[in-house]
């Protein structure tokens, strides 16, 4: 992959664990200023931000719930003020609160839709607003801004007794495509990532279990499960001059979970 002219800033939510810290960990590779949020893991943050200057980047660590409008509005103001501008924001941070649908508490949807979907909503508001203060370029093939959304499979695919975390996730999508359609004449690109099975926190009572994860590698048509740097790589990219004429899509790094894997055998 080639790499980045000048180093770019770049804000990641919930990076002191999982994908946000391995897509932290890829971009300070890649020399860049790295604001590392975290929501109540402090020591994680730290880690990440040890790993991105191993790799020879340079960051912050900043605590914020992103559910919160004006502990995100705090964010964004300490990432200017400590390095002048942004170029790259990573909404990644959310979270699972499951139970079947009858059970289901007011609470636990409303936790899930607040951090997955609300959260991306006030993040990319106050990014969008930063990338517009930037002078346009007038430059073929730079954009003033990028956002990626750390979506999910489950944007596409239905999900029994996660109806919440479904429901966020396919609210993420057409979050992403109207907001691509409304900021590509400025100039900014907003992508999309959804993972399929990536073996992190979230999901680590089914793939440290040898019998679950057998089940779950039956609806990986690859038969591998994911790792945080799989999503990181496509990440990078997708935030770089390289995919500059690339706005309002989705890549799925899934394995092919996508693929109606119950078909795999001629169905
Ligand atoms: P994870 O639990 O390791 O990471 C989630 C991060 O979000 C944690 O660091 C957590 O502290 C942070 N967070 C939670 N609430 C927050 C809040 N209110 N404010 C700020 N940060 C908050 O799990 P992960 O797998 O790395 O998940 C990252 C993203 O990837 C999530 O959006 C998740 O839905 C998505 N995803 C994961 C998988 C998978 O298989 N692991 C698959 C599809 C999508």
């Amino acid at each position: 992959m080639a790499m980045q002219k000048s180093p770019q800033t770049v804000l990641i939510t919930g990076a002191s664990s999982g994908i946000g810290q391995g897509i932290a960990i890829a971009f300070g590779q890649q020399g860049a200023n790295v604001i590392i949020n975290y929501f109540g893991d402090e020591e994680g943050a730290r880690y990440t931000l040890d790993q991105v200057q191993k790799g020879g980047g340079n960051g912050i660590i900043y605590q914020a719930d992103v559910s919160q409008e004006d502990q995100v509005i705090q964010m964004f103001k300490a990432a200017v003020d400590e390095f002048k501008t942004l170029d790259v924001v990573v909404n990644n941070a959310g979270i699972q609160k499951d139970n079947e649908f009858a059970d289901m508490t007011l609470e636990q949807w409303n936790k899930v839709i607040s951090t997955n979907l609300t959260g991306y909503f006030l993040c990319s508001r106050e990014s969008i607003k930063l990338f517009d203060q930037k002078p346009a370029t007038g430059a073929e093939g730079t954009a003033r801004g990028n956002i990626l959304f750390i979506s999910s499979v489950h944007d596409i695919i239905p999900w029994a007794g996660h109806v919440n975390y479904a429901s966020s996730k396919g609210g993420i999508l057409m979050l992403l495509k109207s907001l691509a359609l409304e900021v590509a004449p400025k100039k900014i690109r907003v992508n999309g990532i959804s993972p399929g099975a990536i073996a992190t926190y979230i999901n680590d009572d089914v793939w440290k279990d040898e019998e679950k994860r057998k089940e779950l590698l039956k609806l990986i048509p690859y038969r591998r499960i994911g790792s945080p740097e799989d999503v990181a790589k496509v990440a990078v990219w997708l935030a770089s001059e390289d995919s500059d004429y690339i706005t309002g899509t989705t890549i799925y790094v899934d394995g092919g979970m996508t693929l109606y894997p119950g078909f795999v055998d001629n169905g």
